[in-house]
């Protein structure tokens, strides 16, 4: 599938048609994942980032992950969790020490969670996983809970989205089948299909939003890439709308792993390729990158075409509140989401602690549309600051809230948008106010 020897003319043809938010075909991605000249690569970097401008704008949206368990009938050999972890150390948060997690992350600013469990239907299964969703919304200031959960059958998924998850997110790991046998030989898991049947079964049920991947390391990074575009263009062609997010996951040491020799390591720079990659071939897309990647190359990525990050992360439950419990793998980036932001904001980017879209149904079919025709922006760069002069209002101190109070003010002067008014709502205690 991957072509060689890609001349120039033709890179410059599909930067365009990007650049027109179109859809890239399966010719003009396999074009750019065999692109070897460094000249055109920069070319490829300044594209993803004017297409994720025309896109999002400036804004950034933040998420923090939340482990809820790791107790796994599964055995990935990657993974600190798998059931031949003798030295894991086990745990499934109560419902309350889920509740009590999520508040302390509401504390700190975060509104939006990404709920993680391992699988194990007893211990993690659709019951339990209601019964948290309902506590945290019920219970906390969190807006809107994600979950990254073993897939479930149609009727689950329906419960799932029943209590207002918002998107479902699941990483293929891998698409080469020889590959995915060897690293899942035992549990649900080793079914290849369900795995890969998933989104149309989330879909089935009702989400509109689904986010996607493939754990990078386990196969060539350039074959995965473009299965999973592969994949993504085979939904919207039939549901009229494909992924919501693609996920940039990269395989980190992991304490328990069988993982010792990466043969398929992926470099810094290829992380970097597959990013722009992911935002030219489907323009609309979320491109999210956690707390696996060190602080300086999360930098760089957000400026070649990542949309969404992950910031003050901990990848065990109760990670939050204690260190102690095994950790999925070890994390690259250590600052906090206060640190983050201001990071950020120096790079000329705006942080966005926004929920609206999920709760305003700017979702699936509808939210590709307004991505497309370039709305969305306006959408996002408003709820944006919104939430940040919240943010500013509730958490911010020192030098932090200088930095943003400055932004805020330079967002006043521009704006012609009553932006003023809504700032006095927030300044009188008013939250939530969003577009
Ligand atoms: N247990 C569910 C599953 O496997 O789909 C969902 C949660 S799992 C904790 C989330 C993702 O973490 C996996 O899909 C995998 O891609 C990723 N992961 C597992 N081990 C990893 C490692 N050592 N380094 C980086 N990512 C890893
Ligand atoms: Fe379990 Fe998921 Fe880890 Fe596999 S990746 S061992 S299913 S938690």
């Amino acid at each position: 599938m991957i072509q060689k020897n890609c001349d120039s003319p033709r890179v410059k043809d599909i930067l365009a048609k990007s650049l027109d938010l179109q859809v890239l075909n399966l010719a003009e991605v396999s074009a750019l994942l065999s692109l070897e000249d460094r000249d055109l690569w920069a070319e490829v970097f300044d594209a993803a980032r004017r297409v994720k401008e025309k896109v999002y704008g400036k804004r950034i949206v933040l998420f923090a992950p939340l482990y809820l368990s790791n107790e796994c009938t599964n055995d990935c050999l990657y993974c600190g969790f798998r059931s031949g972890n003798r030295d894991a150390r086990r745990k499934t948060l109560t419902v309350h020490e889920a509740v009590e997690e999520a508040n302390l992350l509401s504390n700190r600013g975060y509104k939006r969670l990404l709920l993680v469990a391992s699988e194990h239907p007893q211990l993690a299964g659709i019951s339990y996983i209601e019964q948290v969703v309902h506590a945290i919304y019920k219970e906390t200031d969190i807006r809107i809970l994600h979950a990254n959960t073993a897939p479930m059958s149609v009727d689950d998924f329906r419960r799932l989205k029943e209590c207002r998850i918002g998107v479902y997110q699941c990483f293929q790991e891998t698409y080469h089948i020889p590959t995915y046998r060897s690293m899942h030989s035992k549990g649900t898991k080793a079914d290849y299909a369900w795995r890969l049947n998933v989104m149309d079964r989330a879909v089935e049920a009702g989400f509109e939003d689904v986010g996607m991947g493939v754990l990078l390391g386990l196969y060539d990074w350039r074959w995965e890439a473009g299965a999973l575009i592969a994949h993504s263009r085979r939904l919207m062609s039939k549901y009229g709308f494909g992924p919501h997010t693609l996920s940039v996951p990269r395989l980190q040491p992991a304490q328990g792993s069988e993982m010792k020799d990466v043969h398929y390591r992926v470099s810094d720079e290829d992380l970097k390729k597959i990013v722009a990659i992911y935002r030219l071939a489907l323009p609309y897309v979320g491109v999210v990158v956690s707390t696996r990647e060190p602080a300086g190359l999360r930098d760089e990525l957000l400026v070649t075409g990542a949309s969404q990050i992950s910031a003050g992360s901990k990848t065990s439950p109760s990670g939050y509140m204690k260190d102690g419990d095994t950790e999925q793998f070890e994390i690259g980036d250590t600052r906090s989401l206060e640190e983050v932001i201001n990071r950020i904001v120096s790079l000329g980017l705006v942080p966005s602690l926004c929920t609206a879209c999920y709760r305003e149904g700017r979702s699936g079919e509808s939210f590709r549309h307004l991505a497309e025709q370039e709305t969305m922006k306006a959408f996002c760069q408003e709820n944006a600051i919104l939430s940040l002069k919240e943010y500013m209002e509730d958490c911010a101190s020192g030098e932090a809230k200088d930095m943003l109070k400055k932004l805020l003010n330079e967002e006043i002067e521009k704006s012609a948008n009553g932006l003023t008014e809504k700032f006095k709502l927030i300044e009188k205690g008013k939250r939530d106010v969003h577009i």
